[in-house]
Protein backbone atom coordinates (compact mmCIF):
# COMPACT_ATOMS: atom_id res chain seq x y z
CA UNK A 1 0.00 0.00 0.00
CA UNK A 2 1.11 3.71 -0.54
CA UNK A 3 2.23 5.70 2.13
CA UNK A 4 -0.51 8.47 2.87
CA UNK A 5 0.55 12.21 3.89
CA UNK A 6 -1.64 15.15 3.46
CA UNK A 7 0.43 18.43 2.13
CA UNK A 8 0.64 21.04 4.58
CA UNK A 9 -2.29 23.67 4.24
CA UNK A 10 -1.24 26.74 2.23
CA UNK A 11 -0.15 29.31 4.22
CA UNK A 12 -2.18 32.96 4.68
CA UNK A 13 -0.75 35.05 1.71
CA UNK A 14 1.59 38.02 3.29
CA UNK A 15 2.84 40.67 1.00
CA UNK A 16 7.05 40.71 1.12
CA UNK A 17 9.46 43.31 0.01
CA UNK A 18 11.37 42.20 -3.22
CA UNK A 19 14.37 40.58 -2.84
CA UNK A 20 17.24 41.54 -5.10
CA UNK A 21 20.34 40.10 -5.81
CA UNK A 22 23.21 40.81 -7.65
CA UNK A 23 23.25 41.54 -10.90
CA UNK A 24 22.61 40.18 -14.77
CA UNK A 25 24.94 37.88 -15.94
CA UNK A 26 26.75 37.72 -18.95
CA UNK A 27 26.06 34.39 -20.54
CA UNK A 28 28.26 31.12 -20.15
CA UNK A 29 27.88 29.96 -23.55
CA UNK A 30 29.51 26.25 -22.92
CA UNK A 31 27.84 22.77 -24.72
CA UNK A 32 25.35 21.80 -22.79
CA UNK A 33 25.56 18.50 -20.20
CA UNK A 34 23.61 16.33 -18.32
CA UNK A 35 22.01 14.09 -16.71
CA UNK A 36 20.75 11.60 -14.41
CA UNK A 37 17.41 9.58 -15.61
CA UNK A 38 18.59 6.84 -14.12
CA UNK A 39 17.83 7.81 -10.24
CA UNK A 40 19.96 4.67 -9.32
CA UNK A 41 22.96 6.81 -8.80
CA UNK A 42 20.88 9.43 -7.36
CA UNK A 43 21.42 11.77 -4.58
CA UNK A 44 18.89 13.92 -2.93
CA UNK A 45 16.29 15.28 -4.31
CA UNK A 46 15.60 12.07 -5.49
CA UNK A 47 11.73 11.08 -4.27
CA UNK A 48 9.05 9.08 -4.86
CA UNK A 49 6.20 10.42 -7.22
CA UNK A 50 2.66 11.18 -5.81
CA UNK A 51 -0.39 11.53 -6.67
CA UNK A 52 -3.85 13.04 -5.13
CA UNK A 53 -6.06 10.86 -2.60
CA UNK A 54 -9.64 11.96 -4.44
CA UNK A 55 -10.98 13.62 -7.49
CA UNK A 56 -11.74 17.49 -6.82
CA UNK A 57 -13.81 19.53 -8.98
CA UNK A 58 -13.62 23.38 -9.50
CA UNK A 59 -14.80 25.97 -11.92
CA UNK A 60 -14.54 29.36 -13.29
CA UNK A 61 -14.27 31.39 -16.51
CA UNK A 62 -11.69 31.45 -19.69
CA UNK A 63 -10.15 34.67 -20.13
CA UNK A 64 -10.36 34.47 -23.85
CA UNK A 65 -13.28 32.19 -24.65
CA UNK A 66 -15.15 33.77 -21.62
CA UNK A 67 -16.62 30.29 -21.31
CA UNK A 68 -17.93 28.71 -17.90
CA UNK A 69 -15.41 25.94 -17.31
CA UNK A 70 -15.17 22.89 -14.92
CA UNK A 71 -11.91 21.62 -14.01
CA UNK A 72 -11.66 18.04 -11.93
CA UNK A 73 -8.62 16.32 -11.21
CA UNK A 74 -8.18 13.08 -10.67
CA UNK A 75 -5.81 10.37 -9.30
CA UNK A 76 -3.81 8.67 -11.53
CA UNK A 77 -1.14 5.89 -12.13
CA UNK A 78 2.73 6.01 -11.08
CA UNK A 79 4.45 7.22 -14.27
CA UNK A 80 1.39 8.27 -15.84
CA UNK A 81 2.11 12.11 -15.89
CA UNK A 82 -0.19 14.66 -16.34
CA UNK A 83 -2.67 14.47 -18.74
CA UNK A 84 -5.75 16.30 -19.71
CA UNK A 85 -8.80 15.15 -20.57
CA UNK A 86 -11.44 16.80 -23.37
CA UNK A 87 -14.39 15.51 -21.82
CA UNK A 88 -16.81 17.50 -23.38
CA UNK A 89 -15.38 15.49 -26.63
CA UNK A 90 -16.74 12.61 -27.68
CA UNK A 91 -14.93 10.56 -27.83
CA UNK A 92 -12.98 12.15 -25.10
CA UNK A 93 -9.22 13.47 -26.12
CA UNK A 94 -6.59 12.74 -24.28
CA UNK A 95 -3.70 15.28 -24.31
CA UNK A 96 -0.21 14.02 -22.23
CA UNK A 97 1.46 18.03 -20.61
CA UNK A 98 4.74 17.47 -22.27
CA UNK A 99 6.74 19.08 -24.58
CA UNK A 100 6.23 17.34 -27.29
CA UNK A 101 2.76 18.25 -27.08
CA UNK A 102 3.43 21.64 -27.03
CA UNK A 103 2.16 24.28 -29.60
CA UNK A 104 2.66 27.74 -30.24
CA UNK A 105 -0.23 30.38 -29.15
CA UNK A 106 0.35 33.88 -27.80
CA UNK A 107 0.81 34.96 -24.38
CA UNK A 108 -0.14 31.24 -23.08
CA UNK A 109 0.64 27.75 -22.81
CA UNK A 110 -1.68 25.56 -25.18
CA UNK A 111 -0.95 21.58 -25.68
CA UNK A 112 -2.51 19.75 -28.64
CA UNK A 113 -2.69 16.22 -30.10
CA UNK A 114 -4.74 14.43 -32.95
CA UNK A 115 -6.29 18.01 -33.75
CA UNK A 116 -7.77 19.00 -30.44
CA UNK A 117 -5.99 21.40 -27.57
CA UNK A 118 -6.04 22.55 -24.05
CA UNK A 119 -5.48 26.40 -23.69
CA UNK A 120 -3.97 28.56 -20.62
CA UNK A 121 -2.39 25.58 -19.07
CA UNK A 122 0.87 27.10 -17.43
CA UNK A 123 -1.48 28.11 -14.54
CA UNK A 124 -2.28 24.82 -13.36
CA UNK A 125 0.15 22.72 -14.47
CA UNK A 126 2.30 25.13 -11.62
CA UNK A 127 -0.22 24.44 -9.21
CA UNK A 128 0.93 20.67 -9.78
CA UNK A 129 4.61 21.22 -10.13
CA UNK A 130 4.63 23.51 -7.68
CA UNK A 131 2.98 21.09 -5.18
CA UNK A 132 5.22 18.10 -6.56
CA UNK A 133 2.16 16.47 -7.74
CA UNK A 134 3.46 14.18 -10.84
CA UNK A 135 0.91 11.94 -12.17
CA UNK A 136 -2.97 13.52 -12.10
CA UNK A 137 -5.96 13.51 -14.59
CA UNK A 138 -6.94 16.83 -15.36
CA UNK A 139 -10.85 16.57 -16.63
CA UNK A 140 -11.83 19.54 -18.45
CA UNK A 141 -15.89 20.55 -20.60
CA UNK A 142 -13.86 23.26 -22.76
CA UNK A 143 -10.75 24.10 -24.61
CA UNK A 144 -9.45 26.68 -22.37
CA UNK A 145 -8.72 26.45 -18.42
CA UNK A 146 -10.81 28.73 -15.99
CA UNK A 147 -8.82 32.34 -14.74
CA UNK A 148 -9.64 32.08 -11.39
CA UNK A 149 -7.86 34.75 -10.27
CA UNK A 150 -5.27 35.15 -12.64
CA UNK A 151 -2.76 33.12 -9.98
CA UNK A 152 -2.44 28.97 -9.46
CA UNK A 153 -4.43 29.66 -6.03
CA UNK A 154 -7.56 28.53 -6.74
CA UNK A 155 -5.82 24.97 -7.91
CA UNK A 156 -3.60 24.82 -5.25
CA UNK A 157 -6.10 25.10 -2.59
CA UNK A 158 -8.36 22.37 -4.38
CA UNK A 159 -5.72 20.48 -4.99
CA UNK A 160 -4.31 20.44 -0.82
CA UNK A 161 -8.01 19.97 0.01
CA UNK A 162 -7.89 17.01 -2.17
CA UNK A 163 -4.58 15.31 -0.15
CA UNK A 164 -1.56 13.85 -1.53
CA UNK A 165 -0.75 9.84 -1.75
CA UNK A 166 2.94 8.89 -1.93
CA UNK A 167 3.83 6.45 -5.00
CA UNK A 168 5.77 3.37 -5.25
CA UNK A 169 7.61 4.58 -8.54
CA UNK A 170 10.75 7.19 -7.90
CA UNK A 171 10.44 10.25 -10.04
CA UNK A 172 13.33 10.77 -11.91
CA UNK A 173 15.57 13.86 -11.78
CA UNK A 174 17.74 15.72 -14.18
CA UNK A 175 20.73 17.07 -12.96
CA UNK A 176 22.30 19.88 -15.04
CA UNK A 177 25.90 19.85 -14.78
CA UNK A 178 27.10 22.53 -17.45
CA UNK A 179 25.43 25.81 -18.65
CA UNK A 180 22.86 25.93 -21.53
CA UNK A 181 21.05 28.91 -22.62
CA UNK A 182 17.98 29.71 -25.57
CA UNK A 183 17.43 33.42 -26.76
CA UNK A 184 19.27 36.19 -27.64
CA UNK A 185 20.27 39.64 -25.91
CA UNK A 186 16.77 41.00 -25.08
CA UNK A 187 15.28 37.74 -23.70
CA UNK A 188 16.96 34.34 -22.42
CA UNK A 189 16.61 31.66 -20.40
CA UNK A 190 19.22 29.30 -18.86
CA UNK A 191 20.17 26.16 -17.14
CA UNK A 192 23.27 25.84 -15.14
CA UNK A 193 24.57 23.63 -12.27
CA UNK A 194 23.58 24.27 -8.81
CA UNK A 195 25.34 23.07 -5.65
CA UNK A 196 21.81 23.86 -3.44
CA UNK A 197 19.62 20.96 -3.63
CA UNK A 198 16.80 20.88 -5.83
CA UNK A 199 15.52 23.50 -8.67
CA UNK A 200 16.61 27.09 -7.82
CA UNK A 201 14.64 29.97 -10.28
CA UNK A 202 15.66 33.18 -10.55
CA UNK A 203 13.57 35.69 -12.67
CA UNK A 204 14.84 39.24 -14.13
CA UNK A 205 11.67 41.06 -15.31
CA UNK A 206 12.76 44.51 -16.87
CA UNK A 207 9.57 46.55 -18.43
CA UNK A 208 11.79 49.74 -17.86
CA UNK A 209 12.39 52.53 -15.87
CA UNK A 210 9.05 54.58 -17.58
CA UNK A 211 7.28 51.48 -16.88
CA UNK A 212 4.72 51.30 -13.55
CA UNK A 213 6.21 47.63 -13.18
CA UNK A 214 9.60 48.36 -13.57
CA UNK A 215 12.54 46.11 -13.13
CA UNK A 216 11.92 42.92 -10.52
CA UNK A 217 14.23 40.72 -9.81
CA UNK A 218 14.01 37.21 -7.80
CA UNK A 219 15.90 34.19 -6.91
CA UNK A 220 14.16 31.69 -5.17
CA UNK A 221 14.38 27.76 -4.51
CA UNK A 222 11.14 26.02 -5.46
CA UNK A 223 9.64 23.42 -2.98
CA UNK A 224 6.54 23.16 -1.70
CA UNK A 225 6.29 25.13 1.20
CA UNK A 226 8.28 28.00 -0.89
CA UNK A 227 5.83 27.91 -4.07
CA UNK A 228 2.49 28.32 -1.70
CA UNK A 229 3.97 30.83 0.52
CA UNK A 230 5.99 32.94 -2.44
CA UNK A 231 4.60 31.96 -5.70
CA UNK A 232 0.95 30.36 -5.79
CA UNK A 233 -1.01 33.74 -5.46
CA UNK A 234 0.96 35.77 -7.83
CA UNK A 235 -1.06 36.98 -10.56
CA UNK A 236 -1.00 37.28 -14.17
CA UNK A 237 -0.46 40.84 -15.08
CA UNK A 238 -1.11 42.99 -18.70
CA UNK A 239 -1.19 46.61 -19.45
CA UNK A 240 -4.12 48.30 -19.86
CA UNK A 241 -3.44 49.18 -23.19
CA UNK A 242 -2.66 45.71 -24.16
CA UNK A 243 -6.32 44.72 -22.12
CA UNK A 244 -7.92 47.13 -24.83
CA UNK A 245 -7.21 45.62 -27.72
CA UNK A 246 -8.02 42.47 -26.57
CA UNK A 247 -11.52 43.78 -25.68
CA UNK A 248 -11.15 45.45 -28.86
CA UNK A 249 -11.17 42.12 -30.69
CA UNK A 250 -13.83 40.32 -28.43
CA UNK A 251 -11.92 39.02 -26.29
CA UNK A 252 -11.93 38.85 -22.21
CA UNK A 253 -15.81 40.25 -22.37
CA UNK A 254 -16.39 38.85 -18.46
CA UNK A 255 -12.97 39.72 -17.57
CA UNK A 256 -12.67 42.57 -14.83
CA UNK A 257 -10.50 44.52 -12.68
CA UNK A 258 -10.31 42.16 -10.39
CA UNK A 259 -9.88 39.30 -12.37
CA UNK A 260 -6.15 39.95 -12.96
CA UNK A 261 -3.64 42.84 -12.35
CA UNK A 262 -4.06 45.40 -14.95
CA UNK A 263 -1.53 48.11 -14.89
CA UNK A 264 -2.54 51.71 -16.29
CA UNK A 265 0.42 54.93 -15.50
CA UNK A 266 0.15 54.97 -11.92
CA UNK A 267 0.10 50.82 -11.10
CA UNK A 268 -2.67 48.22 -10.97
CA UNK A 269 -5.90 49.59 -11.60
CA UNK A 270 -8.90 48.95 -8.82
CA UNK A 271 -6.95 45.83 -7.36
CA UNK A 272 -3.97 46.00 -5.01
CA UNK A 273 -1.29 44.15 -5.01
CA UNK A 274 -0.35 41.01 -3.11
CA UNK A 275 3.27 41.42 -3.40
CA UNK A 276 5.61 44.15 -4.00
CA UNK A 277 7.00 42.26 -6.45
CA UNK A 278 3.98 40.57 -7.61
CA UNK A 279 4.73 40.48 -11.41
CA UNK A 280 8.06 38.62 -11.13
CA UNK A 281 7.04 36.33 -8.89
CA UNK A 282 4.20 35.58 -11.65
CA UNK A 283 7.02 35.13 -14.28
CA UNK A 284 8.44 32.26 -11.69
CA UNK A 285 4.96 30.64 -11.73
CA UNK A 286 4.89 30.55 -15.22
CA UNK A 287 8.37 29.05 -15.51
CA UNK A 288 7.22 26.32 -13.09
CA UNK A 289 4.06 25.60 -15.17
CA UNK A 290 6.46 25.72 -18.19
CA UNK A 291 9.17 23.33 -17.03
CA UNK A 292 6.25 20.44 -15.54
CA UNK A 293 6.23 19.81 -19.46
CA UNK A 294 10.43 18.40 -18.82
CA UNK A 295 8.20 15.76 -16.90
CA UNK A 296 11.17 15.13 -14.43
CA UNK A 297 12.74 16.58 -11.51
CA UNK A 298 15.84 19.31 -12.12
CA UNK A 299 18.71 19.46 -10.17
CA UNK A 300 19.65 23.36 -11.34
CA UNK A 301 19.30 26.85 -10.84
CA UNK A 302 17.42 28.24 -13.85
CA UNK A 303 17.78 32.26 -14.62
CA UNK A 304 15.25 34.11 -17.01
CA UNK A 305 15.81 37.58 -18.28
CA UNK A 306 12.46 38.54 -19.82
CA UNK A 307 12.00 35.08 -21.36
CA UNK A 308 8.19 34.21 -21.72
CA UNK A 309 6.29 30.76 -22.56
CA UNK A 310 7.89 30.46 -25.63
CA UNK A 311 11.63 30.47 -24.42
CA UNK A 312 10.83 28.67 -21.57
CA UNK A 313 9.35 25.50 -23.92
CA UNK A 314 12.76 26.36 -25.75
CA UNK A 315 14.65 25.30 -23.22
CA UNK A 316 12.93 22.10 -21.96
CA UNK A 317 12.96 21.23 -25.62
CA UNK A 318 16.95 20.74 -25.45
CA UNK A 319 16.58 19.75 -21.88
CA UNK A 320 14.15 16.83 -23.18
CA UNK A 321 16.30 16.06 -25.84
CA UNK A 322 19.05 15.65 -24.08
CA UNK A 323 17.44 13.04 -21.33
CA UNK A 324 15.81 11.09 -24.17
CA UNK A 325 19.76 10.89 -25.32
CA UNK A 326 20.96 10.16 -22.46
CA UNK A 327 17.97 7.37 -21.53
CA UNK A 328 19.14 5.76 -24.79
CA UNK A 329 22.71 6.06 -23.99
CA UNK A 330 22.37 4.13 -20.50
CA UNK A 331 20.10 1.29 -22.72
CA UNK A 332 22.49 0.61 -25.39
ZN1 LIG B 1 0.76 33.21 -16.23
Amino acid sequence: MPSRRRTPRLPAIAPRRPVERGRTDSATLTRPCIIDSDTSFLKPPARQQRTIQRPVRLTGIGYWSSKDVTVEFRPALPDSGISFVRCDLSPVSRIRARVDNRIDTPRRTTLAKHGQAVEMVEHILAALAGLQIDNCEVWVNAVEMPAWDGSSRAAVEALLAAGTVTQEAPRDVLRVEECLRVGNDEAWIQAEPSRVPGLTLRYDLDFGGASPIGRQVLELRVGPQEFCREIASARTFILESEAASLRANGLAQRITYQDLLVFGPDGPIANPLRFANECVRHKILDMIGDLALLEVDLQARIFAYRSGHQLNAELVRQLRGLCTAEVRRKSA
